[in-house]
């Protein structure tokens, strides 16, 4: 049994898996975002609840939307303020009595795929969010690739879409990252909607758009095409670095399955090897695989130790 945490800006996911992976538990409550003493007391609740129904006192999996200092365990960028620069891991272990493993929700997705979702079996694995921005988690032989400063697979900053951009008609906008150009203002189902604000003069939902554009609606094309160039000429580029076996997608977006292919199209078509079968895909685990990965970290943890044993 595994005990798994989603730490949202707005909610916290607590989940109780059973060792084959079936969710046997799940619960939600609102982020105590700037109280440490009340965040800790949401997370323990939880806990403490679960050991009473269950009579077992699993390990703990984190997942959250933010970086890791590799070195100290410190959470380096968070949008809960309550844990910025805390070492989430280590404190809560002592707090709870058990092991806790924390990691990205972006990595905790595809690892989620990678073990049971719509990229297992294969050996390179690179996971998109696109969600309300854009993020990314890279999975090799089953595991994180390492990494030296906690920030890995963050491929919607420190681009350049400048130039598609003003090629339609679009104004470029700063990124919360502090450069202008990134893809993360522009990926992800906020970024569809501001696209679609300036082609159609209208702000509507990304469903709106994709909605409109299945019904046949030009603005909404262009739109969905804008959308998708952007996205794919950014992937294109990760393709050509990672090569990877396949790239499932999580977040909103990942509900929409003819512009997935429409990206994939777009992508195979810009990359420089070839690809043969559909590279991006729907994640299986697209709603919950940051807190389903969450729970695969501990059995993550012990397959590395095993393959160094070796
Ligand atoms: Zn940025």
């Amino acid at each position: 049994m595994q005990y798994a945490f989603d730490i949202g800006g707005s909610k916290i996911e607590f989940g109780v898996f059973s060792d084959a992976g079936d969710i046997l538990l799940h619960s939600k409550s609102p982020t105590p975002r700037d109280n440490r003493d009340a965040f800790i007391a949401a997370l323990s609740d939880a806990v403490s609840d679960a050991d009473s129904e269950f009579g077992e006192r699993p390990d703990i999996g984190i997942s959250f939307a933010g970086g890791l200092d590799p070195q100290t365990g410190a959470i380096i960028t968070a949008n809960v303020p309550a844990i910025k620069g805390w070492k989430l891991g280590a404190e809560l272990s002592a707090i709870l009595g058990r092991r806790v493993l924390v990691e990205n929700d972006a990595d905790c997705f595809a690892l989620a795929e990678a073990i049971s979702g719509a990229a297992k079996g294969v050996r390179t694995v690179f996971a998109i969010i696109l969600g309300t921005g854009v993020g990314g988690g890279i999975v090799y032989d089953g595991q994180f690739p390492g990494g030296c400063s906690g920030i890995r697979g963050e491929w919607g900053h420190g681009n350049d879409v400048t130039g598609t951009l003003i090629r339609n008609g679009l104004a470029p906008v700063p990124c919360g990252c502090g450069l202008t150009g990134c893809l993360d203002a522009w990926g992800g189902a906020r970024g569809l909607e501001h696209i679609h604000a300036q082609i159609s003069g209208n702000r509507v939902t990304s469903f709106d758009v994709t909605d409109a554009w299945r019904a046949g609606d030009a603005l909404a094309k262009r739109s969905i095409d804008i959308y998708s160039e952007l996205v794919a000429r950014e992937l294109a580029l990760m393709v050509n670095v990672l090569d990877p076996d396949c790239i499932p997608v999580g977040g909103g977006i990942a509900s929409e399955g003819l512009l997935i292919a429409q990206i994939d199209a777009l992508v195979r078509d810009r990359a420089l090897g070839r690809y043969d079968a559909p590279l991006v895909i729907p994640g299986a685990h697209a709603r919950d695989g940051g807190l389903r990965g969450a729970a695969m970290l501990h059995q993550m943890a012990s397959q590395k130790l095993l393959g160094r044993m070796h």
